[in-house]
């Protein structure tokens, strides 16, 4: 069985394969660390500087580890197989905050060690579902782009079009310049916007394709972004990644910053109107309520109900404006409930009901997906200001305001909120759950001893 010294050490596979190669005592010691740390399933913060390597000194325990010697411990995960209780192979993430630093991962580090050891082994760098075209999103949004998109929108539209004839992985980023993010927001697959085994395009489904590889890769490449949404989804049961019984946060430092972003709220005016807009924008007379199939009458009243809301948030905004105009030097903190009345809500819940009582009567079930769909994220806006206006995040939160201002001078605000110690919920939800995480940054020591 082969260890980290056959690998990495002086006159190991890579020294026979570069002839300039130098192994570096650092990079051994950080890699027995950490492949003791996966061997006897401890937890792991290792501070290594610039120049000792630290990708391959996480890399290749990785891959040791799921490389099969470990099967005790192996989870199922029958989502993603579709085959209850089939085991799956131990399997590591590399979560980073960079997209450099998976780039460097995914195209030099671990193809140079595909190359290198003497055994195959699989990675793959793993991204959100809506970096994905969703088919039946799209050839809906086809079939109703003259009522969906005016005529900017509409030749962008065109230009997805042209590209998802020839995409082989119908990932966003192979359309370059990438897609005008509006275009992309209407055709992009979805949380609770997929049909899934009823989909008439499910088996050339991209995200479908996708999630198959990842269900047989042993090293799975992800930012801190996904990996927090996926603790995120997993507190309400789901799950976005695979099962995996071993996580090394590279670049470790940031990961604080970017749980707490994903773990409180944040809800902006732009972000209302863009999803009212979708709806119906008065001004170019385009949206999901124009859908012809729509009876004039109940299209009208759920018009009308949009611009209620788009008034409805008007005011609220304002009236945070005005609160914090009150208090000068102050930095937005809120330390009490309900500081301003909520003028959103019952406009909100009056669109939801019609939009409920429109979707169940529309005779196309891609139309009643996209409705239902568009629905549920109203929903939830709403259920977020009132979260925030109540304060009543399930964890002891801080509560804030922002404001900065357009370059047209149009003040925006946002409402936000974060737990203040998110330390109890990545000991439940991450540190818990998982057999080893390894914490590794140039950065990461606290409390230095000066010299
Ligand atoms: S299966 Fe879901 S994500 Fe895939 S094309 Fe169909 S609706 Fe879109």
């Amino acid at each position: 069985m082969l260890t980290p010294q056959d690998i990495l050490g002086s006159g190991g596979l890579i020294a026979r394969r570069l002839d300039r190669y130098e192994h570096r005592q650092e990079q051994l010691a950080m890699a027995d660390a950490v492949y003791r740390a996966f061997c006897t399933k401890k937890h792991l913060a290792v501070e290594a500087g610039t120049g000792v390597g630290k990708s391959f000194a996480y890399l290749v325990p990785a891959i040791l580890q799921t490389a099969g010697e470990i099967t005790a411990g192996q989870q199922t995960d029958s989502e993603l197989t579709g085959e209850e209780s089939e085991n799956v192979p131990p399997r590591a993430v590399v979560s980073t905050h960079t997209i450099s630093l998976q780039e460097q991962l995914l195209e030099k580090d671990i193809p140079f060690l595909q190359a290198v050891l003497p055994f195959e082994f699989t990675a793959v760098l793993v991204k959100g579902r809506s970096n994905y075209l969703c088919l039946r999103r799209f050839h809906t949004a086809l079939q109703k782009q003259d009522t969906l998109f005016d005529d900017r929108k509409g030749k962008e539209f065109q230009r997805l079009s042209e590209w998802s004839k020839n995409t082989d992985d119908g990932s966003k980023s192979s359309l370059n310049p990438e897609p005008d993010w509006e275009i992309w927001n209407e055709t992009c697959c979805e949380t609770g916007n997929c049909s899934g085994k009823k989909c008439a395009h499910a088996s050339k489904c991209f995200y479908n394709t996708a999630r198959r590889r990842i269900a047989n890769a042993q090293i799975l490449v992800v930012n801190h972004a996904l990996l927090f949404s996926d603790m995120a989804v997993r507190r309400q049961g789901g799950s976005i990644l695979p099962v995996y019984q071993y996580l090394i946060f590279d670049e470790a430092h940031t990961i604080e910053q970017a749980a707490a972003d994903h773990l409180g709220l944040s809800v902006t005016q732009s972000q209302i109107e863009y999803n009212l807009n979708r709806l119906y924008n008065g001004r170019t007379q385009k949206g999901l309520l124009m859908n012809t199939d729509i009876p004039a009458a109940t299209a009208k009243s759920g018009q009308q109900a949009v611009e209620e809301c788009f008034y409805g948030s008007e005011l609220l905004f304002q009236y945070l404006s005005e609160w914090l105009q009150k208090r000068p030097g102050s930095n937005g903190r809120i330390r009490e409930i309900n500081v301003v009345s909520n003028p959103l809500a019952a406009p909100l819940r009056k669109l939801s009901a019609i939009l409920r009582e429109i979707a169940d009567k529309l005779p196309k079930p891609d139309d009643r997906t996209e409705l239902k769909s568009a629905r549920d994220r109203m929903a939830d806006i709403a259920g977020n200001v009132n979260v925030w206006l109540t304060q009543s995040l399930p964890e002891d939160s801080v509560y804030w305001l922002e404001s900065s201002f357009t370059g047209r001078g149009r003040q925006r605000i946002s409402i936000n909120a974060s737990p203040i110690d998110i330390g109890p919920i990545l000991r439940e939800h991450l540190f818990n759950k998982t057999a080893s995480v390894v914490l590794a940054s140039a950065t990461l020591a606290t409390g230095r001893q000066s010299s």
